[in-house]
């Protein structure tokens, strides 16, 4: 089925991937804070390509129900309802951002190979960038790992860290520095000199697969494993970071929403001072500060969207805003919930400590949220740098006449 920009159809697959997560997919949640395990993830994919909400992001001859990013947001919110949904819906990350990727850069042969696979969730990937110190993190132009040509095809050497997803990985995108700046190369696992070492635990447990340090030493790739054209890898990257970033709002917002009606819950049905605690004013300032953050998030995510599928260079801009903003408007919505909560809200009673662990990461990955400012404030200064530029040679030619 396709629901490519028909709203009746948009609606009906909210309502159905709403039903799906509240009958299907909540009831088989893991413990608060472990991951979901591999055979009962297929259960319920093979449960949600039945009820044909299955993968709703990616293209119809791909087996996805081939969705415009601008009518994204509802059914991937609907999807991180569940810290679990996502992946079993096939949205979750790193593989949504992969797959996007692959379908923007990769060549007819890549997409049969890796893109096929990976929608109909055949195998798992994971996004090799970020590096040990000294090497890239926030800073991208600190890439250390190289490639270099050798004959028939590309020798890869270095080290990288924090990889989501790596254990377990049929593929991985790996990020190499080349002689003219960076190239992205498709690299099989198994493929002799690759290996996945140390899990590095963090608070997050929604993706599988962790998140690993991944070692390449004299790892051999052939030439049709470059993905796109050669020392293209800093460029490609914003091409996946974009529509990654927002879709990471898109997901952590649903966590926020589900968040908050746990604490909604609570202060309707807790008395505390021979009142609700939903009718105490401070408790009040809580919910309403949460209900704000969410509707602005709602909104910063649709204007984003629709900047990145009409104008890629505004949708770029408008993509750090809305990161950073979700992302700390997400975790103070998790936080205003715990504290709503009292006691159990840091217990393991209520699974609220473990979203604080899942959304908490968002403000260091896809670009830490003081690069984003960083870049936001560059932004903004010469745009009015250019803007007074043009009042002066508008006022110049004026003067002229
Ligand atoms: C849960 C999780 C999953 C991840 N998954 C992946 C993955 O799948 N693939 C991958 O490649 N990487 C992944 N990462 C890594 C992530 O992208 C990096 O942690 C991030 O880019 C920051 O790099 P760093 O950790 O080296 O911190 P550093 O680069 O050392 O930055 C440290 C701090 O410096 C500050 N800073 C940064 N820029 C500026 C600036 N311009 N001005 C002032 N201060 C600044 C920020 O506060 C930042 O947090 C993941 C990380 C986590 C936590």
């Amino acid at each position: 089925m396709s629901a490519t920009g028909d709203p009746q159809q948009a609606d009906d697959l909210l309502e159905r991937t709403r039903a799906f997560i509240r009958d299907t997919v909540i009831p088989a949640e893991p413990a608060p804070g472990t991951t979901l395990d591999a055979q009962e993830l297929e259960r319920l994919r093979e449960l949600a390509r039945a009820a044909g909400v299955y993968a709703p992001h990616l293209p119809v001859e791909y087996g996805g129900i081939g969705l415009p990013i601008t009518a994204w947001s509802p059914i991937f919110q609907a999807a991180g309802y569940s810290p679990i949904g996502p992946s079993v819906l096939g949205c979750m990350a790193p593989d949504e951002g992969n797959a996007h990727l692959l379908e923007k850069i990769g060549t007819p042969g890549q997409k049969h190979d890796y893109l096929g696979p990976l929608a109909r969730g055949e195998v798992r990937s994971a996004f090799a960038m970020t590096e040990p110190h000294p090497g890239a993190g926030s800073d991208p132009e600190a890439l250390r790992t190289t490639a270099v040509e050798v004959d028939g095809g590309w020798r890869i050497d270095g080290e990288k860290r924090y990889i989501s997803g790596a254990e377990g990985a049929g593929f991985f995108i790996v990020m190499a520095r080349t002689e003219h700046g960076a190239t992205m190369f498709l690299v099989d696992a198994g493929t002799p000199g690759l290996r996945v070492g140390r899990d590095i635990r963090t608070t997050e447990h929604a993706i599988a697969g962790g998140h690993s340090h991944v070692h390449f030493d004299d790892c051999r790739v052939g030439a049709d494993a470059v993905l796109g054209e050669p020392h293209e890898g800093f460029r490609y990257a914003q091409v996946r970071l974009g529509p990654a970033r927002l879709t990471h709002c898109m997901r952590w917002l649903g966590l926020a929403r589900r968040s908050l009606d746990i604490a909604l819950d609570r202060a309707e049905s807790r008395e505390l001072f021979g009142s609700r605690l939903r009718d105490l004013g401070l408790a009040q300032a809580l919910i309403a500060d949460s209900v704000i953050d969410i509707e602005a998030s709602d909104a910063l995510i649709a204007s984003c969207a629709t900047a990145l599928a009409t104008d890629p260079r505004e949708g770029a801009r408008l993509s750090s805003i809305a990161k950073v903003f979700c992302s700390e408007a997400i975790v103070r919505v998790v936080d205003r919930a715990i504290q709503l909560c009292g006691g159990d809200g840091v217990s393991d009673d209520l699974p609220l400590a473990s979203y604080w662990g899942e959304v908490r990461p968002f403000r260091i990955y896809d670009g830490a949220n003081e690069t984003h400012r960083w870049a936001i404030a560059r932004r903004a200064s010469s745009a009015r740098r250019r803007a007074m530029a043009a009042d002066a040679d508008a006022a110049a030619a004026g003067g002229a006449a």
